[in-house]
């Protein structure tokens, strides 16, 4: 048919009316219309005044510096503040969503007071002066009854002085069960106490390191100082530094290295100890240190040459003893080598054979305390406030001993909420009472969940200070919630891994969005409200002023800086920091055969052939806070396919179960049992099975509960023997077909 122009546009007004009049273009701008604006607490672009306002991230121990857009009154986007040294500009996905836990609908918006039974969701609002006086009651009532020592606080505060805050009520109030949550930078810091007798934060000068070798840290899987991470590794590609990446499935840090060993799980000690009798007995070591600053050598030596020479090895790791030799020597050979561990982001902290025999290893290179080696740093610290004069009630108190147990051991301020929870459910010793939860939501994020909620359903009244409707907040008896870290100040006192001292402190860059208080200065109101020596110890009128007095004279500096940090530091020579105590091989007072004994996981291999263990990724937030929808949005289909976790699973050991990619199964522990789908993986090796940790809550919102599954509710709690750190890093486990 010819086509003059008259034909042409006839067919063309006719297409325009058929589309106009077809549902397709309508429904397509009406789903842009529900994903752009349907979410009320999505910022929608506004005119009005633009301004930014520097602040501090407290949404992982980063500590990156940001800067908040805003319109007006609301904030429209983050960014990663150019000039802070930690994250130089950049910013992670989780720091990048920091607007949807601002203005998203999972925030508790006022004091709540329960008032059905436990975690069935019905709450009263109250007013503040309510909640805090029936709190002062409660625990006025079980103070002058004679038992402080049954209220409990357990926190993950960020917070400098928040954290001291804490133990200061503990001490005037009468309870030693002050428990935080401990992480890798603990366990490093226990591994410099007990191989040299320092105290010091450990840090790695990574960005002039010659060779990183990792025993399953997830460097770029979230590690440390997410952001700083990155940047690090743009500059080891740039200048050829080599990545060796140590552990059983291709993370997204294994993907990244120059080298990945993939090796049976809980046998990285193995390896690091191996490649230590390799690095001795070809006198690879660096004399000069070990001759002048290390005791134990010998010792030391004859331990591994005994119990780890590459052929023994290669049997426990699965790693093929040429290969542990090629490592061993590459490492010794490299100008600036860095051993470094701590599994996956470091939330756990892990067991203290992998720490001190990674620890080993950069003694044995003599790269402590030299650039682009191991650091350890002393930070900054705050002012002294008055001593505390406990009354006799609070005396009587603390003379009992903590439940966690943690109670003298070595000199570090450290506690194990674990044990904690372990001695709460058996009702030994004595009942906790009353329970204060800050920043923190142990009824997700502690291995164990069932004991865990067995400890709490015998604690007669719990306070949930969270800024969002968590797992514990939906348990607890009353929610007095926090604000943001975007509506409040605190000070952030050094950064995970960084190796400089560094403080900041966070800005509030919008109003507050609730109905909130700051944690900080309720505590201040109980304290006045108790009365007598509570309320003299806590003589400041709010947490501002508590601030003031911890920050002294930075603190109106902070207030315009939001950070400082002292980039002349220099730590002190090898010989000068263990010029008292020198670096012990095997640390003091320790057997070597009990302090590099890996811990096994809990479980028979008869009836459960395969191996379960948790994964971090980038794209889940799986600590205190919960994942923001985008995050979760943009989750893979091969983690989370509509409600169902995924389970990663190598072709081999799914065929030996009769299993196919997409199946559903039944994964059981001797912990639990859950409901999966099975995503076949060739980056797992055989007879391992892995799942993310971050899905599976029970509450927050709909874009987060009852996704997916809890992976900590199928691992149970095991204690380091010397630290008695949570170490279990995964458990046996077996797959059938549901
Ligand atoms: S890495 Fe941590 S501190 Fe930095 S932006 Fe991300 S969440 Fe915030």
């Amino acid at each position: 048919m010819k086509i003059d122009r008259r034909c042409f546009l006839s067919l063309a007004i006719g297409a325009g009316a058929g589309i106009a009049l077809s549902p397709l273009p309508w429904k397509l701008t009406d789903d842009l219309a529900i994903w752009t604006q349907n979410w009320q607490w999505t910022p929608v672009p506004k005119r009005g005044a633009a301004k930014t306002v520097n602040s501090v991230c407290t949404l992982c121990p980063g500590g990156c510096g940001i800067s908040v857009r805003k319109i007006d009154d609301r904030a429209v986007k983050i960014e990663g503040m150019e000039t802070h040294p930690v994250n130089r500009g950049g910013i992670c996905t989780l720091g990048l969503c920091g607007l949807q836990l601002l203005y998203g609908p999972t925030r508790v918006k006022g004091p709540l007071k329960r008032v059905a039974d436990r975690g069935k969701g019905q709450w009263m609002p109250i007013t503040w002066d309510q909640a805090i006086r029936e709190v002062t009651e409660k625990l006025s009532a079980i103070r002058k009854s004679g038992r402080p020592q049954s209220v409990a606080t357990m926190s993950g505060a960020s917070s400098a002085t928040l954290d001291a805050l804490l133990d200061r009520f503990g001490q005037a109030y009468g309870t030693p069960n002050t428990i935080r949550f401990p992480s890798v930078d603990d366990a490093y810091h226990l591994s410099v106490s007990l191989m040299s007798g320092g105290k010091a934060r450990v840090a790695f000068d990574f960005e002039h390191a010659g060779y990183v070798l990792s025993f399953g840290a997830g460097l770029l899987d979230g590690w440390g100082s997410p952001v700083r991470m990155f940047k690090a590794n743009a500059l080891w590609k740039q200048s050829g530094v080599k990545l060796v990446q140590v552990e059983p499935r291709l993370s997204r840090t294994a993907a990244k290295a120059d080298t990945w060993i993939s090796i049976v799980p809980g046998s990285e000690t193995a390896l690091a100890l191996a490649m230590a009798h390799v690095i001795i007995s070809e006198s690879l070591y660096q004399a000069e240190f070990v001759e002048s600053c290390s005791e134990g050598m010998e010792g030391f030596k004859e331990f591994v040459a005994a119990k780890y020479t590459p052929d023994i090895a290669a049997k426990m790791t699965g790693v093929d003893a040429a290969t542990i030799t090629m490592l061993a020597r590459e490492f010794a050979k490299s100008k600036r080598p860095i051993a470094v561990c701590g599994r996956g982001q470091g939330t756990i902290p892990g067991s203290m054979d992998m720490f001190m025999a990674t620890q080993v290893l950069n003694a044995l290179v003599g790269n402590l305390n030299q650039p682009g080696g191991v650091w350890f740093v002393t930070d900054q610290t705050m002012q002294e406030w008055p001593e505390v004069e406990p009354d006799a009630a609070a005396k009587a108190g603390l003379a009992y001993p903590r439940l966690d147990g943690a109670k003298g051991m070595v000199p570090l301020k450290r506690s194990l909420p674990n044990q904690f929870v372990q001695a709460v459910a058996s009702g030994k010793d004595y009942p906790i009472e009353a329970l204060l939860v800050i920043e923190s939501n142990p009824l997700y994020t502690l291995n164990d969940t069932a004991l865990v909620k067995q400890a709490f359903s015998k604690i007669p009244f719990i306070v949930s200070f969270s800024s969002f409707m968590d797992d514990t907040a939906a348990y607890a008896d009353m929610i007095l919630p926090n604000p943001v870290y975007l509506e409040r100040m605190e000070d952030v006192i050094g950064a995970s891994g960084f190796p400089y001292p560094t403080i900041g402190l966070s800005q509030p860059v919008v109003k507050p969005q609730c109905n909130t208080r700051h944690v900080g200065d309720v505590l201040i109101q109980l304290a006045k409200g108790l009365g007598d020596t509570m309320a003299r110890a806590f003589a400041w009128k709010d947490f501002s002023a508590c601030l003031e007095a911890s920050l002294g004279d930075r603190f109106k500096t902070l207030k315009k800086s939001v950070f400082q940090v002292d980039k002349s530091y220099q730590p002190p020579a090898p010989n000068e920091i263990f010029a008292s105590e020198r670096f012990s091989f095997i640390p003091r007072g320790i057997q070597a055969d009990v302090a590099f004994k890996p811990i096994a996981a809990e479980g028979d291999t008869g009836g459960y052939p395969l191996m379960l263990m948790a994964y971090d990724t980038m794209r889940l937030s799986n600590g205190y806070i919960g994942n923001p929808p985008f995050l979760t949005k943009i989750l893979e289909d091969t983690v989370l396919k509509n409600q169902d976790c995924l389970i990663e699973i190598n072709p081999k050991s799914a065929k030996a179960a009769g299993l196919d990619e997409g199946d559903r199964a039944e994964i059981q522990t001797p912990k639990g049992k859950a409901l999966v789908r099975i995503h076949l993986d060739d980056g797992i090796m055989p007879g391992i099975v892995a799942i993310p940790r971050g899905l599976g809550h029970e509450a927050y919102d709909v874009y987060l509960a009852g996704k997916g599954i809890n992976v900590n509710s199928l691992v149970g709690s095991l204690s380091d023997p010397i630290s008695g750190f949570e170490a279990a890093w995964g458990i046996r486990a077996k797959l059938s077909k549901a």
